[in-house]
C-alpha cells in the first residue's frame, strides 16, 4: 500500500523548514550507505497516531523581488497539486496576509485538493489569535494556528491533515497490476523507454515548456499482462537553477517510486553512472522497493568483449548499497533486451512477495552460526533464539536475541548473505529487525 504525501507550499520565511524539521523530527530517514538524498531533508517519513506518511517539502525559494517569488510560489504549488494527497499551506502570523497568499490560495482551491491552512509563529495564542481570523479571507477553510518553532499545535494540525487520507481499506490497493516506476536523471531515455514499450506516443517526450505534469501512468501488456508503468518525466524548465531542477526531480521520484512495486533506475550509457543516479537509486533502496538498474542507450556506445564487464564494475562500485539489484543492459532505441526487462519485473515481484517458512528459514540461520560465530562483548556472546518472517514487499525478518547490543551490522549482513544463498530474493532489499527475548 503507498503511504499518502503531504507537501507544505508557503512564501519565503513564513517557517516551513521549521515545520517540516518539527514534524520529521527523528523520523527523517538518515540511512549511514545512502548517499546524500535525505540529508538535504527535502522529504521524511512521518508518523502521526497510526498513519504513516511522506512529507516534502516543495521550498528551496531565496527571498527575492516580489514578482520572482510569486511565480516560483506558483510553481511550487503546483508541483504539490500534482504530487501531494494533502497540501499544508503556510502562512505568518506576523508578516500578515500578503497579496501572494491571496493568489496561491486561488490556485490551491482550484485544485480541489485537500488544503489545510495552517497559521504559524502563533507562539502565543493570547497574543497572536485576533490576527488569525485575517486568514479566513483566503477562502480555503478554518486557518489552524501552530507554532513550529515551540511545537505548539501541531498536533492538532496533524490532526486535520489525516483526516483527509483515504481510508484504510480505500487505499489498500484493489488493482493488482504491477506498478513499475520509471525514475532516472532527465535525458536518460525514461519516457523514450515508456514509448517503445507502449508502441504508441502516449508519454510527451519533446520539451514541451510548461509540462508540469507529474508523473504519467501508461498501461502496457506484455505477454498478456498488464502493467502500469509510472514515468516521471515531464518538468523539464530549462530557466531553472540546477539546485531547484534537483529538488522538484527528486520530489517526483519519491513519490513516483512510494506508489510503485518495482522501481527501474534509468542510466545513461553515454555519460556513465553518476553520484546522482546513486541519489535516485537511493531512494528506491530506502524505500524497500524491487530495483532493477537499467543502463540504456547501449546502442550508442562503442563496445568491445570487455565493455560490458566494465560498465557492470563501475556500477556496482556506486551503487554499493543496493548489491541485490538486477542490472540490465538496454536501449530504448532499438527495443533492445526489452523483453528482459519485463521478465526482470516479473522476478523481481515474485521475490519481494516471497515467504520463507521459519522452519527451514532457522536451519539456514543455525548453520549460518554454526559456521560463524556471532560476535561478543566483555565475555558476552550474542545468542540468536530464531527467525521468523514476518512481511513482504520489502521481505522483513525479526531476529530474536538475547541482546541488542551484541549484534553488529555486520553480523546482520553475514546473515542476510547466507539468506540470499539459500532463497534468492534477487531485486529486492531485505529487512531485519531485532529484537530482545530474555
Ligand atoms: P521557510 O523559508 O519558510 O523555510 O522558513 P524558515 O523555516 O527558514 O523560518 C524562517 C524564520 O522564521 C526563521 O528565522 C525561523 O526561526 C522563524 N520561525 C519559524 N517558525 C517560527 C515560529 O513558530 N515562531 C517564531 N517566532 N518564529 C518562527
Ligand atoms: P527522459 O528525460 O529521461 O525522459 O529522456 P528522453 O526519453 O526524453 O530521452 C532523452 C534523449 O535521449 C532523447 O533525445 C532520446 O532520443 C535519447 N534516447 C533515449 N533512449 C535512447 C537509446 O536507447 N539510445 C539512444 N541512442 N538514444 C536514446
Amino acid at each position: 500500500m503507498s503511504k499518502p504525501v503531504v507537501a507544505i507550499v508557503g512564501r519565503p520565511n513564513v517557517g516551513k523548514s521549521t515545520l517540516f524539521n518539527a514534524l520529521a523530527g527523528e523520523n527523517i530517514s538518515i540511512i549511514k550507505d545512502t548517499p546524500g538524498v535525505t540529508r538535504d531533508r527535502i522529504y521524511a517519513d512521518v508518523t502521526w497516531l497510526d498513519h504513516a506518511f511522506t512529507l516534502i517539502d516543495t521550498g528551496g525559494i531565496e527571498p527575492d523581488s516580489s514578482d520572482i517569488i510569486l511565480s516560483q510560489m506558483r510553481e511550487q504549488a503546483q508541483i504539490a497539486i500534482d504530487t501531494a494527497d494533502v497540501i499544508i499551506f503556510l502562512v505568518d502570523v506576523r508578516q500578515g496576509l500578503q497579496d501572494a497568499d491571496s493568489k496561491v490560495a486561488d490556485m490551491l482551491r482550484r485544485s480541489h485538493k485537500p488544503v489545510i491552512l495552517v497559521v504559524n509563529k502563533v507562539d502565543s495564542f493570547q497574543k497572536f489569535m485576533a490576527d488569525v481570523y485575517e486568514f479566513y479571507n483566503l477562502g480555503i477553510g478554518d486557518p489552524v494556528p501552530v507554532s513550529a518553532s515551540s511545537r505548539l499545535g501541531i498536533g492538532d494540525m496533524l490532526d486535520e491533515v489525516v483526516k483527509h487520507f483515504p481510508e484504510k481499506a480505500e487505499a489498500q490497493d484493489e488493482d493488482d497490476r504491477p506498478k513499475v516506476a520509471i525514475v532516472g536523471k532527465p535525458n536518460v531515455g525514461k519516457s523514450s523507454i515508456v514509448n517503445k514499450l507502449s508502441g504508441n506516443n502516449r508519454v510527451i517526450v519533446s520539451d514541451i515548456a510548461g509540462t508540469t505534469r507529474d508523473a504519467i501512468d501508461t498501461d502496457i501488456r506484455w505477454n498478456g499482462k498488464e502493467y502500469i508503468f509510472i514515468d516521471t518525466a515531464g518538468l523539464r524548465r530549462k530557466n531553472k537553477i540546477k539546485e531547484e531542477l534537483e529538488r522538484y526531480s527528486i520530489i517526483r521520484t519519491v513519490t513516483a517510486v512510494e506508489r510503485a512495486d518495482v522501481v527501474v533506475v534509468v542510466i545513461d550509457a553515454k555519460e556513465g553512472v553518476t553520484e546522482q543516479d546513486a541519489k535516485i537509486a537511493g531512494i528506491a533502496h530506502e524505500r524497500g522497493k524491487g530495483i532493477i538498474i537499467a543502463v540504456n542507450k547501449w546502442d550508442a556506445i562503442e563496445k568491445n568483449d570487455k565493455t560490458i564487464y566494465e560498465f557492470t564494475r563501475k556500477v556496482r562500485e556506486t551503487l554499493s548499497f543496493m548489491p541485490y539489484a538486477e542490472i540490465l543492459f538496454i536501449s530504448a532505441v532499438s527495443g533492445q533486451r526489452l523483453p528482459k526487462l519485463f521478465e526482470t519485473i516479473d522476478m523481481v515481484i515474485e521475490n519481494q512477495t516471497l515467504r520463507v517458512q521459519t522452519g527451514v528459514l532457522n536451519e539456514i540461520v543455525t548453520e549460518a552460526v554454526a559456521m560463524q560465530q556471532p560476535p561478543s562483548d566483555k565475555g558476552k556472546r550474542l545468542k540468536i533464539f530464531y527467525v521468523t518472517q514476518v512481511a513482504v514487499k520489502p521481505p522483513t525478518f525479526v531476529i530474536f536475541v538475547n541482546d541488542k547490543e551484541l549484534m553488529h551490522f555486520s553480523y546482520v549482513r553475514y546473515l542476510e548473505n547466507k539468506i540470499r544463498e539459500s532463497f534468492g530474493f534477487k531485486g529486492t532489499s531485505l529487512k531485519f529487525i531485532i529484537r530482545e527475548r530474555k
